[in-house]
């Protein structure tokens, strides 16, 4: 693990007299290039102290919904079974995330954490980091889930893709370290959790939100990620200068593991520029994707105030042309209730809609449509807003991401660029479905969607 991923908070000496390293996993749920574990069970090892992974479910977390635990779950019972096959225990606990994390301190030799970039999973940690120093506990920050970490990248709220990639392609091959797992030698503690119960107990438990359900199109879990990752270099990676079309299916469908960290995204890097020399206009433009578009995003939950509201989301061009246009005449409008039912007058934003709701992904090119509709057909801008960040956090198995917010945001003209004026929109980017047209294939998209079904694959 590179040295830059590690942030000490408190570095008094272990507290030897104690019972388990403490490792609480949230970021990174998975084995593979887990910088974090990896410094747990280095700490496990020379201290010759048993490992506990604590993984905590927050029944109270803003915006969760059964689409999301249930995929989050699968992979965690995966991961499960794997850590015991590796002398270490899986401390499955539910509650609000401060009280609960902390409940396990007390007991902690030394306390090792990943990081969070959202203001909400910053403020947990932050909070638990207070509680440890209090105790105090030697505890360390991991950083797992950015190729270049976040405050190397940039110390600051970056404007667009073109400030931040050169000081991303600076430094990007200093931070391809593998994770090396050396496995406990003390037996694991194995105290009865919520972690002996089977994946459906879990979802019971936590009363999760039944009004979206399981997408029957994704499976989660981390071998189930890198399988997906192997195939799509082998069959789909070198046609991806295509991939920008809705019709063709060729993206990697790879961000719903990419946000429960089921998969690194260092690990997708290193194994999609192998095929550099295959064809590198396909795996450069996939790698711009990977390093520059999603660490842009994370810049920008992590940098940018207010990145969720939208008074403050976007850049004041934009909020000044959005003004200036705010009486425009809006002849169509539509409500939630429409959108979820996917019955508009446009076949191509109802088939998006459908592949939404049914299957909780996207493809990128229709999430940019599916947006630029939204506005087009609400009222007013925070309106439209609220309306895509609610839809697009309840449906999207990658909902709630930095991504999320960035992708959202960039409707409004964030990390964009003025355009030619025109009727409500003013100078934000227009899109229309004569363009799709004009571009793709487009009608293959909608009789793709037109085959799903609710509850079996197409
Ligand atoms: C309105 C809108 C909303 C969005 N909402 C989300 C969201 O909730 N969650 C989410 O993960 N992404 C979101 N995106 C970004 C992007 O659409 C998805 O990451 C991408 O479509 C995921 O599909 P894929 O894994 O097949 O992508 P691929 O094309 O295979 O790309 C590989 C990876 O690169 C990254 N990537 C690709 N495109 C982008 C992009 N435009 N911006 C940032 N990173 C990118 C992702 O991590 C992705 O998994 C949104 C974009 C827009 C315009």
């Amino acid at each position: 693990m590179h040295k830059d991923r590690v942030t000490p908070h408190h570095t008094s000496p272990i507290r030897q007299d104690q019972t388990y390293i403490l490792y609480w996993m949230q970021a990174a749920q998975r084995l593979h290039e887990n910088y974090a574990l990896e410094a747990a069970m280095r700490a496990s090892v020379r201290h010759n102290k048993p490992l506990r992974v604590l993984f905590v479910l927050d029944p109270t977390f803003k915006e969760a919904n059964h689409r999301h635990y249930s995929f989050m779950l699968e992979g965690l019972s995966s991961l499960r079974d794997k850590l015991r096959a590796l002398n270490i225990e899986f401390y499955l606990d539910i509650g609000p995330f401060t009280d609960t994390v902390v409940k396990h301190l007390s007991r902690a030799v030394l306390f090792i954490f990943d990081k969070g970039y959202t203001r909400a999973l910053r403020a947990v940690r932050l909070a638990v980091v207070e509680a440890a120093i209090a105790e105090n506990l030697p505890t360390y920050e991991i950083e797992t889930e950015l190729i270049v970490p976040i405050e190397k990248a940039s110390q600051k709220c970056e404007y667009a893709a073109r400030t931040l990639r050169p000081k991303l392609l600076r430094q990007v091959e200093t931070y391809l370290d593998e994770a090396v797992l050396t496995p406990p030698l003390h037996a694991p503690l194995a105290e009865p959790s919520y972690a002996d119960m089977p994946v459906e107990a879990w979802l019971t438990h936590i009363e999760a939100d039944t009004s979206i359900r399981k997408s029957p199109y994704f499976t989660g879990g981390e071998d189930i990620a890198l399988a997906r990752l192997e195939t799509f270099i082998d069959e789909l990676l070198c046609h991806y200068d295509k991939s920008n079309d809705p019709s063709l299916n060729l993206t990697s469908q790879l961000s719903p593991y990419l946000h429960f960290g089921q998969l690194s995204a260092v690990r997708v890097y290193q194994r999609v520029s192998a095929a550099l020399d295959r064809c590198p206009v396909a795996v450069e433009g996939f790698l711009e994707q990977l390093l520059v578009r999603r660490e842009l995003a994370f810049n920008f939950v992590y940098y940018c105030n207010g990145y969720d509201r939208f008074d403050t989301m976007t850049d004041r061009w934009a909020y000044e042309t959005m003004h200036a246009h705010a009486d425009d005449h809006r002849p169509i409008l539509y409500t939630k209730d429409d959108y979820h039912r996917y019955d508009t007058h446009d076949p191509y934003f109802n088939a998006a809609m459908k592949e939404m709701v049914l299957t909780g992904y996207m493809h990128n090119y229709m999430r940019m449509y599916w947006g630029k509709k939204i506005i087009e057909w609400s009222p007013d801008m925070k309106t439209a807003y609220e309306t895509i960040l609610e839809l697009n956090n309840a449906y999207f198995i990658d909902g709630r991401d930095p991504n999320s917010y960035a992708g959202v945001a960039w409707l409004f003209g964030r990390h964009d660029r003025a355009w030619t004026r025109r009727d409500i929109f003013g100078s934000l980017r227009y899109m229309n479905a004569a363009g799709l047209k004009r571009k793709f294939d487009i009608e293959a998209y909608v009789e793709r969607m037109e085959r799903l079904q609710p509850s079996k694959k197409s």
